[in-house]
């Protein structure tokens, strides 16, 4: 059976004349946590804004739990924080909880007082939210978006403005959600060395179309330092890798190219070695980068 809970196909939006997302299509597996990064004005929030229905699509299709039918139910099975969270700074902590518990018809059964302790509100519950600082409103926010104990969260940039400290906080809490209730998180952020502690993966959006999907796996695979090596024959490569050059460190990608993770001064000896052999060299570079580096290759150096 299928693991995938969200999947977009060709997802097309249009303002006016200018199209902000073109043919995106990407797919998200249950329990992961997948990181939508891309430039400003790249398309993130217009994407979540349509998994939302805060705005219709132009063509494509989204599905929700492995269909594109009953959208409206299945978005009651999600959760979302996108743009400013609907607080209102003149109720307490737990009356905004009531409130959005009435708002969305959630079950009596779920415990406020439960939710509001597990985003570190418990003590703070009966102060005014105008009274909080940035973190705490952040959190009030997102435990009212897990009130309703959404099967997938999507959140827009929701350390945006936080501390170092509310930063972990926020980092902990989402960490606990994937792995206590096995939700699923799309989410999306400027600072990727914190989407790199958290991501299992990641959607690069530039332009509105997707760039790549990777997993973290994969990222960490490309960003090591390596020596990438691709020939006109993969299988035969690693053979000589292996018999001739008693290389044993290397990872075959995607069926198209070895990542070599040792004897990294031994290029040419490794060149001499496939090309003697009479396989053809289609590319052969050192390689290795942080997320960020990763990311601006991908996105042509735009600013994070
Ligand atoms: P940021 O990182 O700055 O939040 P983003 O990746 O979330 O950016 P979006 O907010 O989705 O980007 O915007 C994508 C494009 O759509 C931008 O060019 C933006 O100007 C445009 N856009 C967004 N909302 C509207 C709207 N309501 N009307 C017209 N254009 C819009």
């Amino acid at each position: 059976m299928s693991n995938i809970v969200l999947e977009t196909k060709g997802l097309k939006k249009k303002y006016g004349k200018s199209t902000v997302i073109d043919n995106f299509s990407f797919k998200v597996e249950k329990g992961h946590i997948c990181g939508l990064i891309g430039p400003n004005g790249a398309g993130k929030t217009t994407i979540m804004k349509i998994m939302a229905g805060l705005t219709k699509s132009n063509g494509g299709s989204l599905e929700l739990f492995g269909t594109g039918k009953d959208l409206d139910r299945n978005r009651r099975r999600i959760s979302f924080l996108i743009e400013n969270p609907m607080l209102d700074i003149n109720m307490s902590a737990y009356k905004n909880m009531e409130y959005i518990k009435y708002l969305k018809g959630i079950p009596t059964s779920e415990k406020i007082d439960d939710v509001l302790e597990f985003v570190g509100l418990g003590d703070a519950k009966d102060k005014k939210v105008k009274k909080f600082s940035l973190g705490m409103r952040q959190r009030l926010a997102i435990g009212m978006a897990i009130l309703s104990k959404p099967e997938i969260l999507i959140l827009d940039e929701p350390v945006n403005g936080l501390d170092p400290e509310g930063i972990v906080d926020v980092r902990k809490m989402i960490k606990r959600l994937v792995h206590e209730e096995e939700v699923t998180v799309l989410i999306s952020s400027h600072i990727l060395s914190e989407l790199s502690e958290l991501c299992t993966d990641y959607a690069i959006i530039n332009h509105g179309c997707l760039v790549e999907s990777i997993t973290s796996e994969e990222l960490q695979i490309k960003c090591e330092n390596h020596i990438t090596l691709k020939t006109d024959d993969i299988n035969r490569t690693a053979t000589i890798l292996e018999g001739k050059l008693g290389i044993s460190k290397y990872k075959v990608f995607r069926d198209e190219e070895v990542h070599i993770f040792e004897k990294l001064d031994d290029i040419s000896v490794i060149s001499r070695a496939i090309t003697d052999s009479g396989l053809t060299i289609l590319k052969l570079v050192e390689e290795g980068a942080s997320l960020e580096e990763y990311y601006l290759s991908k996105v042509g150096g735009a600013n994070v």
